[in-house]
């Protein structure tokens, strides 16, 4: 299969809210009166990112909810992705399951491909995401203020859960095997909250690399603190609710857990009830974990206010 039968058996489909797609030299796209482009890149790298006999369905659906999860934390429409491939072989079968995890998502989110590379090479996923958000609008890290309440979104370090899972470094019941599993292969992107925290939240990150590195990008972006209740957190059932008997793996999964792709942000008091409304709304569980405080760090407190210090090192610098 020549790479030009590869991009138009796979990558070709229809896109009709763009004024020139796949095929040219470059795409040409009109962004609505009003409205700033947002622009994101993530690239999944083969043996890094990802174990090399992933599912390739799976695959495709990861490629592009890890970028859809940044438009959802600027508050962004998605709108076009451009999906570059660096590829160790053209297996059609492979190539198809993937295109179709990549347009089923895709379409879910009104997304349309409209361009990208082929190349080959050690397997290499990347795509670039374009959204429209209107002009000024935009959730940034910036904006957290003092006394705003923290929020997440979701259930924290499932999708952590999930690789200790593949690892097998824990056996779960199957209730949680699965829901874990799903959360490392199949990250759902909160767009639809991203859209909703529009004019409502001061600022905003989705959480790859776990709560407390995500959360510590808004403190030193905002040049804000925070404190943070751990038995607020939520997690998965999986592990105790209370707060004493915190093991490592709990810590890790909940606190630094990667992949969860749930937003975390911050937003006034004023608006607490609109955004807890937004639970029924979208069908999607909000803690609200703690507040913003000036000064610099995070502190995590027990419910009955005693601090936690963490027994891992490395965490040290964010104590
Ligand atoms: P060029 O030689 O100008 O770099 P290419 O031959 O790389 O063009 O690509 C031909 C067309 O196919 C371009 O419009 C490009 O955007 C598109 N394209 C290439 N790879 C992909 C892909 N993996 N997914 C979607 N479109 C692609
Ligand atoms: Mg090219």
């Amino acid at each position: 299969m020549s790479e030009f039968d590869l991009i138009r058996r796979h990558f070709t489909r229809p896109t009709p809210n763009t004024i020139l797609s796949v095929g040219d030299d470059a795409a040409l796209l009109q962004v609505n009166a009003g409205m700033e482009l947002a622009v994101s890149t993530d690239m999944l790298v083969g043996g890094t990112h990802f174990y090399l006999d992933t599912d390739p369905r799976q695959l495709g659906h990861k490629t592009l909810a890890v970028n859809l999860s940044d438009m959802a934390a600027m508050g962004a429409q998605p709108r076009w992705a451009t999906l570059s491939l660096s590829l160790p072989q053209a297996h059609d079968d492979w190539l198809k399951a993937f295109s179709e995890g990549f347009f089923a998502l895709a379409d879910e989110h009104g997304v349309e491909l409209i361009g990208g590379d082929t190349t080959r090479g050690p397997l290499n996923l990347c795509v670039t995401i374009m959204g429209e958000v209107p002009q000024g609008k935009a959730l940034r890290r910036t904006g957290a203020q003092v006394g705003d309440d923290i929020w997440v979104s979701g259930i924290l370090g499932e999708a952590a859960l999930g690789l200790a899972e593949l690892q097998e470094r824990v056996a779960l019941p199957e209730g949680a095997r699965q829901s874990c599993l799903a959360a490392l292969q199949k990250p759902q992107p909160r767009v639809a909250l991203g859209l909703a925290l529009r004019g409502l939240a001061h600022s905003s990150i989705d959480i790859s690399d776990g709560l407390l590195a995500d959360l510590k990008h808004i403190l030193d972006s905002s040049n804000m603190a925070a404190e943070v209740r751990y038995d607020r957190l939520p997690k998965s059932a999986y592990f105790e609710s209370s707060d004493e008997g915190m093991d490592m793996l709990e810590q890790d999964c909940v606190l630094s857990g990667g992949e969860d792709y749930e937003l975390c942000f911050t937003a006034p008091l004023a608006h607490r009830e609109e955004i807890a409304a937004l639970v029924d709304q979208l069908h999607l569980p909000l803690a609200r974990i703690g507040k913003i405080v000036s000064g610099q760090g995070c502190k995590l407190r027990a419910a009955n206010g005693s601090v936690i210090q963490l027994a891992r090192e490395g965490y040290d610098h964010f104590a």
